[in-house]
């Protein structure tokens, strides 16, 4: 990415807040010689395949992300403006690793890793979907992973 002013090869970016729009992510860069600032719009190419339970592919949609995401979240801490902000990060995790073919519990798994930190109630909802616990142990286990304090040393009150 050559410096629009210098032409110097090297920048840094400064905004860490990637956005993603449509198929550019727009980039605030910093040249590392003489110090100007530039946005970038870098297009991506939206060529992510989804491998899905059934064996079948369907494009990566960021909007099917976003709605899974929200779901989760309802009543959480985590907003909506965080849940956009969380789908555009891994979209643009996905997009920069070049990623041509995930499977949905690939993505599942990302997911639950990122939520596991936010918010317990969305990374337990989230997971119910995505690992379709076979019954209430499976899920017990789930929980026991991310919250073993909650489990054995905290009775319930009555
Ligand atoms: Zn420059």
């Amino acid at each position: 990415m050559h410096c629009p002013f210098c032409n110097h090869q090297e920048s840094k970016v400064t905004d860490s807040r990637n956005a993603f729009d449509q198929n550019a992510i727009r980039r605030r860069r910093e040249c590392l010689k003489c110090l100007r600032r530039f946005t970038t719009f870098e297009t991506i190419d939206l060529t992510l395949q989804v491998l899905k339970r059934d064996g079948r592919y369907e494009d990566f949609s960021q909007d099917k992300l976003i709605k899974g995401l929200d779901a989760a979240c309802r009543h959480t801490r985590i907003s909506h403006d965080q849940v956009r902000a969380l789908a555009y990060k891994l979209t643009s995790d996905l997009m920069e690793r070049q990623v041509r073919e995930i499977s949905t519990k690939e993505i599942g798994e990302i997911v639950m890793e990122h939520l596991k930190n936010m918010d317990t109630i969305a990374y337990i909802r989230f997971a119910c979907v995505y690992r379709r616990f076979k019954d209430v142990n499976e899920l017990k286990s789930a929980i026991e992973h991310i919250v073993p304090e909650m489990i054995t040393e905290q009775p319930l009150e009555r």
